[in-house]
């Protein structure tokens, strides 16, 4: 494996040197060949748990990354890799950078008390969990390897440790221009900014203020992207503080993330998330919120003149809104297959769907999916939809099943299938479950028919809770 060191030019106290600590029995649990593939990361089986595990030194000195962070809108100046080594990079095909880290590779000066390792359950989600979300085809951080460590972390109850192989196209979050901007240091600020549109808005030309102010505009639109495909397959993030956004606009941390079953805008499955901040219907509001403060700590980059400053970031924060709404709708034409006659109805036509939705607790994704395979004359709509299905099937066209089909998922990672397969690696170390999973998931907007394993929802899920994977 060709790294590069990464970060280590942005200023002092940015990325720090810090090795991963070794563990007892490194055991490679999951390894992603068709990841490893198209990286060309050469590592042969034999040494894959003792590199992945970090035990095995590599030529580029590992570090830790500094970063801020708004957890639940309260805001932590000095949060950092606390549990994460980022090794260096790769390359891919096209030249371009991706960092490669290790989650759970031991303490680093970011641990603030903590042990710096990751539970074997955790580590099992976020493989399982990235993957899903690639397989939909939503921006995702990816998984490349799960290594067990042959240590127990000390958890209540305790658990059998691992450490996660994690490539992302950059770890640039939100708290990384956080973290700069509460030093005050507007050099290594600058720096950052520059090294983000290299490396994820290249098309940015302009100069000067424009500069950052384009910037801005450009991690809203992903931001915009991202929490509409969340939201196409009803993802819900669960923790969407400021230092698990990325500003490629890529879906990072999978700690205390679910799938919706049931629809309600005001789902929340994490047990932290008492107050319903990161609430499926709320993500939206959360990711307009969290692009503010990325607002805010660009300033000292757009004029020295506060006042200047926030007068020319207003209108650009205030387009997260109007872009959202103009996706939104097309989000839900897309999912209703609406022919383009009827596109300016189907605002009536969502909100009584959404209404009988929840008023008859229907699942989600089977619903969408039910009503897709309607048109294919496959499936059983549930009898409660049965006047407004009439309706809207007036307001599709033949075009209607293809574009259903591609925007409506038949499987998705639904949490008691996620569930099953952490249990079986915690009980077996290993999950025949998982394999099939995987094979689905390989077409997950194809129809897969009723009766799948994959597509059950479950009857009733109000007392599923999630945790942060600490
Ligand atoms: P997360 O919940 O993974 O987004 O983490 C939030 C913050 O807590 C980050 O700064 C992590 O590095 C830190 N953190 C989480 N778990 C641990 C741990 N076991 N040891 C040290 N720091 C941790
Ligand atoms: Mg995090």
């Amino acid at each position: 494996m060709k790294l590069v060191p990464r970060y280590t030019d942005i200023g002092e106290g940015f990325a720090i040197s810090d090795h991963p600590a070794k563990v007892a029995a490194p055991q490679l649990l999951l390894w992603n060949e068709p990841l490893a593939e198209q990286f060309n990361i050469q590592v042969n089986a034999d040494s894959r748990a003792s590199v992945f595990s970090g035990n095995e030194p590599q030529a580029v000195s590992a570090v830790a990354l500094g970063y801020s962070g708004h957890q639940f809108g309260h805001f932590s100046p000095r949060l950092g890799d606390g549990r994460a080594h980022l090794l260096g990079a790769i390359s891919d095909d096209k030249n371009q950078l991706w960092d490669v880290q290790l989650k759970g590779a031991g303490a680093t000066p970011f641990s603030r008390g903590g042990d710096g390792r990751c539970a074997l359950g955790p580590a099992i989600r976020e493989y399982v969990m990235s993957e899903a979300m690639y397989a939909l085809g939503i921006p995702t951080t990816r998984c490349l390897a799960v290594v067990g460590s042959g240590e127990t972390v000390y958890r209540n109850p305790p658990q059998p440790g691992a450490i996660v192989t994690r490539l992302a196209s950059s770890h640039i979050r939100v708290g990384s221009f956080q973290y700069l901007a509460t030093q005050g240091d507007v050099t290594s600020l600058k720096n950052l900014a520059d090294l983000a549109i290299q490396r994820h808005y290249p098309e940015i030309n302009s100069t000067g203020a424009q500069r950052y102010l384009d910037f801005l505009a450009a991690v809203i639109s992903r931001q915009v992207n991202l929490v509409i495909s969340w939201m196409r397959v009803g993802f819900i993030h669960g923790v969407m503080n400021t230092d698990n956004t990325l500003i490629s606009g890529e879906t990072i941390d999978y700690g205390p993330c679910a799938m919706m079953n049931q629809f309600d805008f005001d789902t929340v499955f994490s047990s932290i998330d008492k107050q319903g901040r990161y609430a499926f219907g709320n993500q939206p509001n959360m990711a307009s919120w969290n692009c503010a403060r990325l607002a805010e700590s660009l300033m000292a980059l757009i004029s020295d003149d506060d006042e200047q400053a926030v007068a020319m970031l207003t209108p650009i924060i205030a387009d997260f809104s109007t872009q959202f709404n103009q996706q939104f709708s097309t989000m839900w034409v897309q999912k209703l297959g609406l022919k383009a006659s009827s596109y300016e109805q189907h605002n009536e036509l969502v909100g009584e769907l959404l209404g009988l939705l929840k008023e008859h607790q229907l699942d989600y994704t089977n619903t969408f999916d039910a009503l897709t395979e309607s048109l294919n004359g496959q499936s059983k709509i549930p009898p409660a939809l049965g006047e407004w299905v009439k309706q809207w099937q007036a307001h599709t066209d033949e075009h209607s099943y293809q574009v259903m089909r591609q925007a409506n998922p038949s499987v998705i990672p639904r949490n008691h299938i996620i569930e099953e397969i952490i249990s079986q690696y915690i009980t077996q170390g290993e999950s025949e479950m998982l394999t099939r999973f995987f094979d689905v998931l390989a077409t997950p907007y194809a129809s897969h028919g009723q009766a799948s394993e994959f597509k059950e929802a479950p009857k009733d899920d109000k007392n599923y809770r999630t945790f942060c994977g600490t």
